[in-house]
């Protein structure tokens, strides 16, 4: 590998984008695989709904975006940008430290514009298949289709040096376990197909989760449903304040659910709810890959991954770019990008297979030792410092003080000083400016 090398990039989201605009800096061939119409992933706001509201079904017409109708970002813009094209706010635009999410898309179109991305995306196109030709060409044959009508797709073979996933980690969703919940008649579904709260008014809904989906679905539902239950495990910190709201009540975990509509509770409370809604997160999926078992994914865990980017014996012809979560995602895969384009260009240099495999081992022992679940893998909650500063080192960048200070934990400490209204509440301007100041 080295020089120009023709590649192909799986999905046109944040991490997409980034990546084709550092592969064709270092002056790569790029074709950018992108299912949908439009670019942004995450941030394309899709008012349909999946046709399994709970997310089971393999056979369900997917639905990418899992925002909902009233989300404004949980991160300011400031650290939603990228380091030569700041998230800016526009005279006729959404101007809140913290914008709704459709400041994002066209923060995300803008950018795709005004790097000349939009030539090398093919909309609509769906890759169904990465696999490897050969191990000697190290070449990789990448399958998409194209819906030609209703029922007809078009499918088509195309060959690669390399490959770049970036195909998003907010789509398939987890759910929560209990016995009863595949025959309780109510209507359960995850929060990836919550849009609006309407269809809840008047109805006694629990909600399963505590983080940033179940606390804001929370606010947008309980002014029109009759009762809202958080269920939720008791070493987890409450984001919001249930004292503030008059239908709303805490509880631990679902126990069991019934045929007759009940829902009890491990702490004996029993309710009779109509709804059930689970913010319980998504899983990392990766359909496409036929890697004859050298990735796999595990519990939440894309490995063997050195750096959570290169699979040791598949390196560097393959990559993944935006596994990473509990960070300031849109820096991160920034710095991922210009690393896997600067590493097929041969500019910089990856460590042999046998150190690269040596290192992925000694991180899942170090994460054993820590008694860290398997699943907290791509968390950056306690290491996005160090992993963010070893980027920099690998690319010669040397990142701005204010970096050390401005973590995604830091944020998530000012949210809980700042309370649930944190959005409105917190000068998060001046705070970000007078650490910034300090560069
Ligand atoms: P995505 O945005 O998911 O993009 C993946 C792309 O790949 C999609 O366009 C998809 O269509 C395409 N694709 C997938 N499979 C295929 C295939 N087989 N063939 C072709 N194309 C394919 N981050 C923040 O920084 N701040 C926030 O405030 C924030 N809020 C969030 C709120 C919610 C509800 C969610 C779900 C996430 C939030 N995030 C936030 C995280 C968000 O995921 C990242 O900001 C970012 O959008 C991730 O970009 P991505 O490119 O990795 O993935």
């Amino acid at each position: 590998m080295g020089q120009s090398c023709n590649i192909a990039v799986i999905g046109a989201g944040a991490a997409g984008l980034v990546t084709a605009r550092e592969l064709q800096r270092e002056g790569h061939r790029v074709t950018v695989f992108e299912k949908a119409n439009k670019v942004g992933g995450t941030w394309l706001y899709d008012s349909r709904v999946e046709s399994d509201l709970l997310g089971l079904d393999p056979n369900r017409e997917i639905v990418h975006s899992s925002l909902y109708k009233s989300l404004r970002t949980n991160l300011p813009r400031q650290v939603m940008s990228f380091m030569d094209y700041p998230f800016v706010k526009r005279e006729s635009g959404d101007r809140r430290p913290f914008p709704g999410h459709e400041e994002v898309l066209r923060f995300l179109q803008d950018f795709a514009r005004d790097f000349g991305l939009m030539e090398l995306i093919r909309f609509g196109h769906e890759v169904i298949r990465v696999e490897l030709v050969d191990e000697v060409s190290h070449e990789w044959v990448v399958e998409s289709r194209t819906r030609e009508t209703e029922s007809r797709w078009e499918s088509k073979e195309e060959v690669f040096e390399a490959v770049v996933i970036c195909n998003g980690k907010h789509a398939e969703p987890k759910v929560a376990e209990f016995p009863g919940r595949d025959t309780w008649p109510g209507l359960q579904m995850h929060s990836h197909n919550y849009r609006t709260p309407e269809q809840f008014e008047n109805k006694i809904v629990v909600l399963i989760g505590n983080g940033p989906s179940a606390t804001d679905i929370l606010k947008d539902i309980s002014p029109l449903a009759k009762q809202v239950h958080l269920a939720f495990r008791g070493s987890d910190i409450m984001l919001i304040n249930l004292k503030n709201y008059d239908n709303a009540w805490p509880h631990s975990p679902i126990e069991c659910a019934h045929e007759d509509g009940k829902v009890v509770f491990q702490d004996g409370s029993i309710v009779e709810a109509e709804v059930i809604i689970h913010c319980t997160g998504y899983k990392l999926h990766l359909p496409f890959l036929k890697s004859n078992g050298i990735v796999t994914v595990d519990d939440n865990r894309v490995g063997p991954l050195y750096k959570h980017i290169f699979p040791p014996s598949l390196a560097p012809g393959l990559s993944f770019v935006g596994i990473n979560y509990r960070a300031l995602v849109f820096r991160v895969i920034e710095l991922q990008a210009i690393w896997v384009a600067k590493v097929l260009s041969g500019k910089v240099k990856l460590p042999t297979q046998e150190a690269m495999a040596a290192s992925v081992e000694e991180f899942y022992e170090q994460m054993e030792k820590a008694g860290l679940p398997k699943y907290h893998t791509h968390s950056l909650q306690n290491d996005e410092g160090e992993y963010v500063s070893w980027l920099a080192a690998q690319l010669d960048i040397r990142p701005p003080k204010s970096w050390e200070e401005l973590r995604f934990f830091s944020f998530v400490k000012g949210i809980f000083a700042h309370g649930e209204n944190f959005r409105d509440t917190w000068d998060v301007d001046k705070w970000i400016q007078e650490i910034e100041s300090s560069d």
